[in-house]
């Protein structure tokens, strides 16, 4: 009867790749008229625009791997010089200190000259380097932690913009142990966080010299020259080829027990019987199809919170734009107020995604407050006020988009892991059913393709008679 995938996200086209070429048949189902799930790519006017995620971490090698194992290796780019990003403060652009890890500087004398913290705050951060140890085995907000070891001004102006930006959560809820679990190591090592960046920077600079072939020389995070659908259609090659019977406008409605295995109800009516399912939606979807056999596996599930991302795509005539856009963006910390969180200036960060006399902007709206919940025209407004105020831009848009991902970001909050082992725990009720997707162990594609390859190995495990519980190691995530 063979395993039904439901959901053709990157986490499922990659579950289902992975069992297909163990031999397993697959069938995968997607509730959407296309696939690739968040991934997703419009090509209009000579423009390339991503309405998710537009590249991902090369140090974290999973996507990489699987692009050159689709033959994509050709198409890898890494972003272009100079990768300058600056912060707002005070209404102004001021460069990030070079040489920052994800929060903690790996460089020490780019740190000590920035214009980013006066010189009061920069000795209160120093005094991280004196101070004991103060992490409890607890979990606890990445902010509350950062802001007892190294003040609040580092957290508001960045770990709240660069670490809380990324995952969509506010830092004071982020989960230290899920997101950023190397603070914590950092701090068991090496009792200060300072020392423990520039240590930081000796391995990372040591990780981005090892990148598999193909990634070198291309910076830590690297996109498809295309677009990223590509990856995405030739993941559907090779679903092809591999023989998996995918079918798009299709949702799986409801699933039961029958023997062993599991009956599927899908959205036109039809019902039909596998030996295992892997779930690879979102959470809350996972929740609703378990709802009936696994009670105790849906009320977990339900505890995982999810929200909402928006990105408003802006083009201006390049002639209009006063600010020369030497660099990749602009991170706007919650105190500089608006709805905006971040401005990736996307003709500037990547190659051929704008014609020359074009500036391509990716603006990325806050998702605290009401922001997310104001209709699409009036995020486009305030996204435009910002670009324009913030980079002297003048007149109409060439071209307004507004991507909207509602109630499906998963939110790394406090306790996290602790959600995601109760899960584990209460779905072994129904060997038959595997969950993958960003929901649980990482939310940027690299995680999600090696989360997927474990699942597909737990089903096959399972279809084995064996146990089939793979350990599998909660990762920093990373997204771009
Ligand atoms: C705006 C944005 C920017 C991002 N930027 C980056 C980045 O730069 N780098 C990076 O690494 N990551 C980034 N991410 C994160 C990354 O894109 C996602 O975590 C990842 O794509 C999630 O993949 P997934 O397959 O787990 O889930 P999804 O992509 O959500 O796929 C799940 C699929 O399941 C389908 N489905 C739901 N219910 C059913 C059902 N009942 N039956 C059948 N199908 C169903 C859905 O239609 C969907 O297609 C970004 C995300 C967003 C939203």
């Amino acid at each position: 009867m063979g395993v039904l995938v439901v959901g053709g996200g990157i986490s499922g086209l990659a579950a289902a790749r992975a069992l297909a070429g163990d031999g397993v048949p697959v069938t995968l189902v997607e509730a959407a008229p296309r696939l690739g799930g968040k991934v997703a790519t419009e090509r209009v006017d000579g423009l390339v625009i991503e309405r998710g995620p537009d590249s991902f971490l090369a140090t974290r090698p999973a996507a990489v791997l699987l692009a050159r194992e689709l033959g994509l290796a050709d198409q890898l780019v890494g972003t272009r010089d100079p990768r300058a990003v600056f912060i707002r403060h005070r209404g102004r652009l001021v460069p990030m200190p070079e040489g920052l890890g994800l929060v903690l500087p790996t460089r020490a004398m780019p740190f000590a000259r920035t214009r980013l913290f006066s010189l009061p705050e920069k000795l209160r951060m120093a005094k991280d380097v004196v101070w004991p140890r103060i992490l409890r085995p607890d979990d606890v907000a990445v902010g509350t932690f950062l802001r007892e070891r190294l003040g609040s001004p580092l957290v508001e102006r960045l770990a709240g913009p660069l670490v809380g930006g990324v995952y969509g959560t506010p830092v004071d809820e982020l989960s230290l142990d899920a997101v950023v679990p190397t603070l914590r190591t950092a701090e068991r090592e090496h009792r200060s966080l300072l020392f423990a960046g520039l240590a930081d920077g000796r391995r990372m600079r040591a990780a981005i010299a090892a990148r598999p072939a193909g990634a070198k020389g291309l910076g830590a995070f690297v996109s498809l020259a295309p677009g990223m659908d590509t990856l995405i259609g030739a993941l559907e090659a090779s679903l092809g080829e591999r023989g998996v019977d995918v079918r798009t406008g299709l949702g799986v409605r409801t699933l039961v027990r029958a023997g062993t295995g599991v009956a599927a109800r899908f959205t036109d009516g039809s019902l039909d019987r596998f030996d295992a399912v892997l779930i690879a939606a979102p959470a809350p979807v996972a929740a609703t199809l378990l709802a009936d056999e696994v009670p105790g596996a849906s009320s977990a599930l339900r505890g995982i919170p999810h929200g909402t991302s928006i990105l408003v795509t802006l083009a201006y005539p390049r002639e209009r734009v006063a600010h020369p856009l030497v660099g990749h963006g602009y991170l706007v910390p919650a105190a500089e107020g608006g709805a905006i969180s971040a401005c990736t200036w996307t003709s500037e960060k990547w190659s051929g995604r704008a014609p020359d006399d074009t500036v391509l902007l990716r603006m990325f709206v806050r998702d605290e407050g009401a922001w997310t919940s104001l209709p699409d025209e009036e995020l486009a407004a305030a996204a435009r006020a910002d670009a324009e105020r913030t980079l002297g831009i003048s007149g109409e848009p060439l071209l307004v988009r507004v991507a909207r991902w509602a109630g499906s970001m998963p939110r790394y909050t406090v306790g996290h892991l602790a959600r995601v082992a109760a899960i584990d725990e209460a779905t072994t009720a129904w060997p038959a059913v595997v969950l993958a997707g960003s929901s649980y162990r990482g939310v940027g594609l690299p995680d999600c393709i090696s989360g997927a390859d474990a699942a597909a190995k737990r089903v096959l495990a399972r279809l084995g008679g064996r146990d089939g519980q793979t350990v599998e190691q909660p990762g920093a995530i990373a997204v771009g």
